[in-house]
């Protein structure tokens, strides 16, 4: 019996290192893919950015000579919440790509806290932002790993937390092995709300400035919207927030709403002065509002 045991226990252990290596090498693909073919430029500074003010001056961006974003200027004040909103291909998740410095722009500035993102090395700038993505990765491991990846180095009672703030706690407390179940493709598959929301706890455990958010376009029953909202609401507490909306329901609060329309922002306040001004903004929400008494 010992002689089958100890290659059994070899192979339990081997496996146990293939599995911890390839979840390491999911991380690095997902981190790698955060920042293709960017580099550091040689002055660029370390600092850690905390007051959360976000500045686009006059920023362009074309892909391949076709012009999406045309001199867009807009502000974010430390501890507001702001809200795109357009049109599909409006050019709304090109204005996130150019803020993680997925690509650069061809003319004006992006600023955090008053630097150049350009001068800023790109650990200041993944430290100083916190997204959350339509479309969360989750590694295969334990539904725990997946939320301490907002900050590694994070105590036991601090994932708590956000596990509370995220709205996650009935859902965990509902699986047998609670937050030690494993995720992800070799594990159990979550809802996109159940996923956006495990990215919403990362997003509070990292506890960065600046909080982004993309909304799925695909809808949701409106009671996980509701749970997502609710999450995103202690996400925002304290920090700046901005919001890629597309069910404009879900920004009615914001300090400011920007409607780009084909790179452009055309229209921007708040969800009262907007429908006042009977623009592009009002056209969407009526059409929006229409939609919704329809499917009703
Ligand atoms: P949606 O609401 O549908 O997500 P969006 O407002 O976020 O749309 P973007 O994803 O920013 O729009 O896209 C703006 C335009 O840029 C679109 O016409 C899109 O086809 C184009 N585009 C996006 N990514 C690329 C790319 N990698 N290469 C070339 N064109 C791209």
């Amino acid at each position: 019996m010992m002689q089958l045991f100890i290659p059994l226990n070899f192979l339990g252990f081997v496996y146990r290192e293939i599995r911890g290596a390839l979840a390491n090498i999911e991380r690095m693909f997902a981190l790698l893919a955060r920042h293709p073919g960017i580099v550091d430029s040689p002055t660029a500074k370390d600092l850690q950015l905390t007051r959360g003010a976000l500045a686009f001056e006059d920023v362009s961006f074309s892909y391949d000579e076709r012009p999406i974003l045309q001199q867009v200027s807009f502000r974010l004040e430390p501890g507001q919440k702001v809200a795109v909103v357009g049109d599909s291909g409006a050019g709304k998740s090109t204005l996130i790509k150019l803020l993680f410095r997925f690509y650069e722009v061809q003319q004006g500035a992006i600023k955090i806290d008053g630097e150049d993102i350009r001068e800023l090395t790109q650990d200041a700038l993944r430290r100083a932002i916190a997204i959350v993505p339509q479309d969360t990765v989750l590694f295969n491991d334990s539904l725990y790993e997946n939320i301490l990846y907002g900050r590694p180095d994070a105590g036991e009672e601090e994932v708590r937390q956000a596990i509370d703030l995220a709205h996650l706690q009935d859902f965990i407390q509902a699986l047998p092995q609670g937050w030690d179940t494993q995720v992800g493709e070799r594990g159990l598959k979550l809802s996109g709300g159940e996923k956006q929301r495990v990215a919403i706890a990362r997003a509070i455990l990292k506890g960065s400035p600046l909080l982004v958010f993309d909304e799925a376009t695909s809808s949701l029953d409106s009671r996980s919207e509701q749970a997502i909202l609710t999450a995103l609401k202690a996400a925002a507490h304290g920090h700046t927030s901005l919001m890629i909306a597309h069910r404009l329901s879900t920004i009615v609060d914001a300090d400011k709403i920007l409607v780009l329309s084909k790179g452009r922002i055309v229209e921007q306040g708040t969800h009262q002065s907007l429908l006042a001004a009977d623009g592009l903004y009002a056209k969407l929400w009526h059409i929006q509002n229409q939609g919704e008494r329809v499917n009703s």
